[in-house]
């Protein structure tokens, strides 16, 4: 039986060349293809300054550092998330204040920041698998608000808030094996992450850190960034696909039906013991499915709050399933998955 992976990685000869001219070239420290992937992104998003680093979660943290947010403060933080966003928080010596997400488009709920973190000046907003979070209700309420986009290159988001941060992971819209972008409208956020991590060869001394890119990584960044109207076109395709064969009586995740948005997951919601029978109807004809997250990664959970705090997060806990959805996945592939989503188990 060929196996259906829950993502494989879309690498053509294109990145494979630009990787390799990278290496001819005989400079594979940051340099000017760091430089061209910080160039890319200014470009996508019309101005405002980058600066590439080691992982989304470097750039979380450079971001939060950025902002001038350090001990002694709270960040609203959506306990939908990976824990990517708590390491960061913490790294930053800040307190990380979870809030319960909108059941639709599970983003954070912009109505609980005032009930649940109360006390916060800054928020990391998601836009969770390609979803847009409600930026302008944060900023409204007087919120710094640092943009999680890590899930969400390519869509129409980044430049609604304070700062946005990218992810180059492996399984993210477009890769480097690792890697990580901070951006800001106004510069000062990416200016001062770029002086932090160029550590060396400084005439003053004051902690800073190694948290580079190599121009290998952001070579190939570069060559998966110029496929992204593919990518997008792609991800649509797929989705209609499966939305054709939507069973009754299931839901999908909601934010991702807009052109401009480039979805990156297919999320269904089955009730009940509904969604573990899918995912063993998947598993038994070799297709891999996910709950993207499961009840112990919550991250009121981590932190050992009420769970009953957070019903939304619970629930999406309970009744989600993430099935396979990237741009390298073949028209079979997508059939096979179509047919195990007409067969309708109840
Ligand atoms: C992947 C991801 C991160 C962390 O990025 P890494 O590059 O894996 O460190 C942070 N936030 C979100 C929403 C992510 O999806």
């Amino acid at each position: 039986m060929t196996v259906i992976p829950h993502n494989r990685c879309w690498i053509t000869n294109e990145d494979r060349a630009a990787v390799d001219a990278a290496m001819a070239s005989g400079w594979i420290a940051p340099g000017p293809r760091v430089a061209a992937l910080e160039q890319a992104f200014t470009a996508m998003l019309g101005g405002g300054a980058a600066c590439a680093v080691s992982s989304g979660t470097a750039a979380l943290f450079l971001a939060l550092r950025g902002m001038g947010v350090g001990a002694g403060d709270q960040v609203a933080v959506p306990t939908y998330a990976c824990s990517a966003l708590l390491n960061a928080v913490a790294m930053a010596g800040a307190e990380a204040r979870l809030v319960d997400v909108r059941p639709d488009t599970f983003t954070i709920d912009p109505a609980l920041v005032p009930v649940q973190a109360p006390a916060a000046r800054t928020v990391i907003a998601v836009h969770t698998y390609g979803a847009t979070a409600e930026v302008a209700a944060l900023k409204a309420q007087g919120l710094a608000v640092i943009e999680d986009c890590c899930q969400s290159l390519g869509g129409p988001q980044g430049r609604l808030g304070d700062a946005a941060v990218f992810s180059f992971y492996a399984t993210k819209v477009v890769t480097g094996g690792h890697g990580g972008l901070v951006w800001s409208p106004d510069g000062a956020v990416a200016e001062r992450t770029r002086d932090y991590v160029n550590f060396d060869g400084r005439e003053d001394w004051t902690p800073r850190f190694n948290l580079q890119l190599t121009d290998i990584q952001a070579a190939m960044v570069v060559s998966q960034m110029s496929r992204l109207e593919e990518n997008r076109r792609r991800r649509h395709a797929l989705r209609a696909t499966y939305l054709d064969a939507f069973p009754a009586g299931l839901a999908v995740q909601a934010g991702l039906d807009t052109a401009d948005i480039l979805p990156y997951r297919f999320v269904l919601l089955a009730e009940g013991g509904r969604r573990d029978r899918m995912a063993e109807a998947f598993a038994a004809a070799g297709i891999r499915t996910i709950v993207p997250i499961a009840r112990f990664e919550l991250l009121h959970r981590y932190l050992g709050m009420d769970p009953a705090a957070y019903p939304v997060a619970e629930d999406l806990a309970d009744r989600t399933l993430s099935l396979p959805f990237f741009p390298a996945l073949s028209d079979a592939e997508a059939g096979a998955v179509r047919a195990i989503l007409t067969r309708e188990i109840p």
